[in-house]
This record gives C-alpha cells, sequence and structure tokens, in this order.
C-alpha cells in the first residue's frame, strides 16, 4: 500500500459484508464485479465498489492510461463524486476552475458573457482538468484498495451467462458470469459491467443495438502547453465565427483549441504543424508553446438499445455518447457508475432483489438524452457556416448580452440547472431526486464543516430537529443499521441545545439550506420565506430565558433520506416506517411484508 496516497472516503463499518469470493462453484476465480475497460469510467467504477469492500476484476488490454486527455471539462457534481475518490483528494488543486464562459464573433468579439454563480455543493461550477493525471492518480489510488485487481494487457473475449440468469427465473441459482480473457483465462463473476468505449465489445457480444447519428463534421483538437495561463485567453468561449467556428478552452498547464473543419478540407494536411501553427497564430504566438497533441474527432450522439442484459450491464461511452458540446460525455459515465455502485452493493450484499437495477437504466437514460439534446442544439449553434444564420444568431446573442437587467443576471452567475430525477422515476416522496447540497453546518464541537465531510458512501437519514432514528419502527432500524446508514441531526443556528442527547452528530445549519431542503419540500410549507421559523415550537426554551428545559423531541418533525449517491429519496413528514424504504420487502426479514408502493416505484 503506498503510503502517500490518501483515502479520503470515510470507512464505514460493513455488518454484513460478506467476504470477497476467491473461487466459484466451478473453481473458476470468483469475483463480485468484473469491469471490462480501465478507461476512466471502469475506473471510477472499480473505485467505487472497492471502497465499498466488493471484490472486482478489471480488465483492460492497455497497460497505460491513455497519454494523451479526451476530455477536458467537469461539472461540480462529477467534481464532488471525484474528490471523495482514492488517489484524489488533491484532485481541487489541479484544476482550473471556469469561472465564466463568453460566446465570441469574429475578431474575438464578446457576443455573450456567462457568469457561472456559486455553487451550493462545495466545488467550482465548471472545471477542467488533465485526463492523464487524473487517470494515472486513481488508479495510484485504487492500487491501495484490496479487493480491486486489476488484469492489465487482457481483454474480454466472450461471456457465458446461463440463459435463466436475471429476471425471467428469478430462482435459477446460476446468477453468474463467465468471462473469458484472450490469453485463455477464465474468471467468474456475479455481476459484468462493460465500460469498454464506444467501440464496446461486450455491448457487440450481447448483440446490443447502437442507435443514433454518427456526424460527418471533423473537429481539429489541438492542446498546448504552455509556461504559465493565457492571460488574454482566461475563459472558455465559443467563437460563433462562420468562416470558422471554434472552442477555446484553459486547462491545468496550458490550453486547448478545437476548430471545425470544412467540408473541403484535408484531415491529413490540416494536422501538419504548419497548419496547426497558421490556426493558432490569431490566438497565441506559436512560438511561445508547446504543442502536445492533434488530432481530428468527429462525434456521435448515440445510446445503446440496452443497457442491461441478465448479470452483464454497459456503462459510460458503451451505453451512451454523444457530442462534445457541453462538455459531459465523461460525466455522463461517471454518473452511470455512482448509479450503479450503489444498487450494486445493495443486491450483493443481499439487500435487495436484482430488479433494483432496473432503475439504473431509467434513470440514466433520461438524463442521458436530456444532455444529448443539449448538446445537439449547443452545436447547431456553434457550427452554424451559413453567413445569415449566423449573423442573425450573432444578433440575438449581442442583442440579450446588452439588455439592461438581463447583462447583469447573465454575468452575476446563471442559476445552475441542476440534473433532478424525473419525479415519475425518483419516487412519489416530496423532494425525491434533488441532489443533496453540500451546505456548511457547525458541529457541536464548534468545528465547521461541509456535510459531505459527515457522509460516507451509506445511505444518509437527515433528522429536522431530532435524531433521524429516535422515530422509527423497529423495522426502519434494522434497515439503516444494516445499511450502516449515516444519521445526523441539523436545526437552525442558535438552536444547537435542542438536539442535547442526541445520539447522532448535532449540527447548525449555517445558513439555512438543509432546513429549507427539509421543509419546502412538503407542499404545505411551500412558499416559507426560510424555512428556519418552523423549528421554533421544536425548542425546550432558549438557555437563560427562565422557561424550565422540556426533554428533548423524541422524533424528527421532518426526516430526509438520502440515497448513497446523494439523490434524496425524499422527505418524511414522520419518521419513515420500515415498509416505506426501498429494498426493505427483499431482505429477509421482511420476507412476510407486504410490498411497499415506493419499493416498485424508485426502481
Ligand atoms: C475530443 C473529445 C473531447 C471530449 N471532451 C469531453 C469533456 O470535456 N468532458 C467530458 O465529460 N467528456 C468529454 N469527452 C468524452 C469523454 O472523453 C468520453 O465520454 C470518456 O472518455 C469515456 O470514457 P469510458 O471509460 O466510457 O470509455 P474509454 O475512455 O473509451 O475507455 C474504454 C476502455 O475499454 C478498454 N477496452 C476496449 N476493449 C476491451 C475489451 N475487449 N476488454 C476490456 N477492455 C476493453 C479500452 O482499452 C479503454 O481503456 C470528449 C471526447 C472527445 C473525443
Amino acid at each position: 500500500m503506498d503510503d502517500d496516497v490518501q483515502v479520503l472516503m470515510p470507512v464505514r463499518s460493513a455488518p454484513s459484508l460478506p467476504p470477497p469470493r476467491v473461487a466459484g462453484a466451478s473453481g473458476d476465480p470468483e469475483v463480485d464485479v468484473l469491469i471490462a475497460g480501465y478507461g476512466p469510467v471502469g475506473a471510477v467504477l472499480a473505485a467505487l465498489l472497492g471502497g465499498r469492500g466488493l471484490s472486482v476484476a478489471v480488465v483492460e488490454p492497455r497497460h497505460e492510461p491513455t497519454p494523451l486527455p479526451r476530455a477536458v471539462g467537469v461539472d461540480e457534481e462529477i467534481l464532488r463524486l471525484l474528490v471523495r475518490l482514492p488517489g484524489l483528494a488533491g484532485l481541487l488543486d489541479h484544476v482550473h476552475a471556469g469561472g465564466r464562459q463568453m460566446i465570441l464573433g469574429p475578431g474575438r468579439r464578446v457576443l455573450l458573457e456567462l457568469g457561472l454563480g456559486e455553487s451550493d455543493l462545495g466545488m467550482p461550477v465548471a472545471a477542467f482538468f488533465h485526463q492523464p493525471t487524473f487517470e494515472r492518480d486513481l488508479r495510484a489510488g485504487i492500487a491501495t484498495l484490496p479487493t480491486v485487481q486489476v488484469h492489465r494487457g487482457r481483454a474480454v473475449t466472450a461471456l457465458h451467462q446461463p440463459p435463466a440468469a436475471g429476471r425471467d427465473n428469478p430462482a435459477h441459482h446460476e446468477d453468474a458470469v463467465t468471462v473469458e480473457l484472450d490469453d485463455g483465462a477464465r474468471l467468474r463473476a456475479r455481476w459484468v459491467v462493460g465500460c469498454d468505449g464506444a467501440s464496446s465489445p461486450v455491448r457487440r457480444m450481447l448483440g446490443i443495438g447502437y442507435g443514433g447519428t454518427t456526424f460527418a463534421q471533423r473537429w481539429l483538437v489541438v492542446d498546448v502547453a504552455t509556461p504559465a495561463p493565457l492571460a488574454h485567453l482566461p475563459y472558455f468561449a465559443f467563437s460563433c465565427d462562420p468562416q470558422r467556428p471554434s472552442v477555446t478552452i484553459p486547462t491545468p498547464g496550458g490550453h486547448r483549441w478545437e476548430w471545425m473543419l470544412l467540408p473541403d478540407e484535408d484531415p491529413q494536411q490540416m494536422t501538419t504543424p504548419a497548419s496547426v501553427r497558421a490556426l493558432l497564430r490569431p490566438w497565441v504566438d506559436p512560438d511561445q508553446v508547446q504543442i502536445t497533441r492533434t488530432a481530428v474527432f468527429t462525434f456521435q450522439a448515440r445510446t445503446a438499445d440496452r443497457w442491461r442484459q441478465g448479470h452483464v450491464l454497459l456503462a459510460g461511452d458503451a451505453a451512451h455518447s454523444m457530442p462534445p458540446f457541453s462538455g459531459q460525455g465523461l460525466g455522463a459515465g461517471i454518473r452511470d457508475a455512482a448509479a450503479l455502485a450503489w444498487r450494486l452493493e445493495e443486491i450483493l450484499r443481499g439487500l435487495a432483489g436484482d430488479d433494483l437495477l432496473d432503475g439504473y437504466e431509467r434513470e440514466r437514460r433520461r438524463h442521458v438524452e436530456t444532455v444529448i439534446a443539449g448538446a445537439l442544439r449547443i452545436g447547431r449553434l456553434v457550427q452554424t457556416t451559413n453567413p445569415t444564420l449566423s449573423r442573425l444568431t450573432r444578433t440575438i446573442l449581442f442583442t440579450l448580452d446588452r439588455t439592461p437587467g438581463l447583462r447583469q443576471a447573465l454575468r452575476g452567475g446563471v442559476t445552475h440547472q441542476r440534473p433532478r430525477l424525473p419525479g415519475r422515476i425518483a419516487g412519489p416522496l416530496p423532494g425525491a431526486g434533488v441532489v443533496l447540497p453540500n451546505p456548511r453546518l457547525r458541529t457541536l464541537d464548534g468545528h465547521l464543516r461541509r456535510l459531505d465531510d459527515l457522509l460516507t458512501d451509506a445511505w444518509t437519514l437527515i433528522g429536522l430537529g431530532a435524531d433521524p432514528v429516535a422515530g422509527l419502527d423497529p423495522m426502519a432500524r434494522a434497515w439503516a443499521d444494516r445499511r450502516a446508514a449515516t444519521t445526523l441531526a441539523v436545526v437552525a443556528p442558535g438552536d444547537l441545545h435542542i438536539l442535547a442527547g442526541v445520539t447522532c452528530p448535532a449540527l447548525e445549519d449555517l445558513d439555512g439550506t438543509l432546513i429549507r431542503l427539509l421543509t419546502h419540500s412538503h407542499p404545505h410549507h411551500a412558499g416559507h420565506a426560510s424555512g428556519l421559523g418552523h423549528l421554533g415550537h421544536l425548542g425546550r426554551g432558549r438557555p437563560g430565558t427562565g422557561s424550565a428545559p422540556r426533554p428533548p423531541r423524541v422524533s424528527a418533525t421532518r426526516v430526509a433520506v438520502v440515497r448513497p449517491d446523494r439523490f434524496l429519496l425524499g422527505v418524511f413528514s414522520t419518521p419513515p416506517r420500515g415498509i416505506d424504504l426501498p429494498g426493505f420487502a427483499d431482505s429477509p426479514a421482511a420476507q412476510t411484508s407486504p410490498v411497499p408502493i415506493l419499493l416498485r416505484s424508485i426502481r
């Protein structure tokens, strides 16, 4: 184990985690999850599963990560997830936080400027990173996880899963997949995840289609290293120049340009040093930078027809691929990994049935389709070469930017539309599908913490004004215990005394973010100005006011139940009952209980 690598993800006690398997019934080595592909998505999934103590085998033909970056941009939610992974604790020190974005016209005239605003996740709203450094650090972190083995220099060549595996015949015991590698080795895995890129051999082995469009439009990508950041180009910018649409992006230690190639241009000729220098010249002195990479890409907007077949799943580019204009391709894959990791853990620990995975594709496909539609819209805007259309677009953008009031709003920080799981998919509870914010809190011992510092990769229960576990019925308590759920109690500033005697961490919600979330999620509290006044009736009387202290509240007035991937399952206005909680019906203790409605809706 490398002592320099700090594993930041808080370790939680795993009460019933089965030990890693070493051999299956057939004698082949057996693991919980085999991941085909050690690209960025496979690596993030390996870190998330290995961090949970699950046994993981990763198979990857290449010995080293790709030395040249593809993705450069990630958003706040992805950063929030990444900084918790082993090896990536220092990630924020190595990213270029993108404070604003520009849309330029010919001659680099600013048409529209957008401020990116503040994030309530404690991260830059958007940031640019160096993919090879990120992959190297993550791999070093994964090397510290004892249950993850990486088979480099080998490829998955065949998959065998019993026809009866999966939902068709849940009684079938042989619920594992045998995976053949190109050196003749065989591995058995309870689950296989194909993170093997857009041309996914796993997807092809399963005979799953990859519908959508490949665009004829070619873009030339040039990365340069610079001795210092280019002070005259500090922000991400799209250039809506019909002569040559382009993108310029500051990156850590350098800069990236992407230029659209025109239909009659020869890619080989355009990638010669002379051509690249000519393209760079209007932006920077080519002698002052070192060209590190030149490549021509085409883009596609495609999704796999199915993301699961029996015990084999697809994630990342294997499941979807999109034009890069919204910078979400890798982010989407990382979201897949987060959506898969907790579901696989629940299933592998016997806490939920396989159909928990039905929610994976439902949830993720909807998001991916939305992002692809957005990327295509941006692409149409940026790639316009029709002079009339381009002039019209530029005029509209310029007018918007110069409209009094709107200009200040746009520059001051546009409201970031964070993806929320669609209601029908996230479940019926108030607040379902909302991303848990990451506010600043004060602990009882006077420390200032971000909420994330107090969370693990397990479920979380947040009680308003009391310990969220205090009012749970025995079945709900058992549900939380089996999942080693994190429990927190939160109050408004100045009300910490209300929480005297609670056994979970007691927290003061410094700017009321959590309290608003807990109270506003309920229809009859909507419109409440701050949400904080609601807590008046919870108090025992302020110390020193002369009123006799009353015993602490037995149960919280609201309980937020947060999934391990930090989406809200929802806010309960009374302590949740065991039968209200997902997976409950699959646990041994609940075999005779009625199946809750909620369970059906989150799958
Ligand atoms: C020019 C460009 C710019 C981009 N910019 C951004 C951006 O700014 N932000 C963003 O979020 N995304 C961006 N993307 C998209 C992003 O790069 C991809 O979505 C991301 O790299 C996909 O990661 P992945 O792990 O799913 O697949 P890959 O990175 O393709 O990894 C797949 C891995 O599977 C391995 N493999 C293949 N066959 C087998 C087999 N038989 N067995 C086992 N392993 C196998 C491969 O060797 C590879 O290592 C950009 C893409 C391009 C091309």
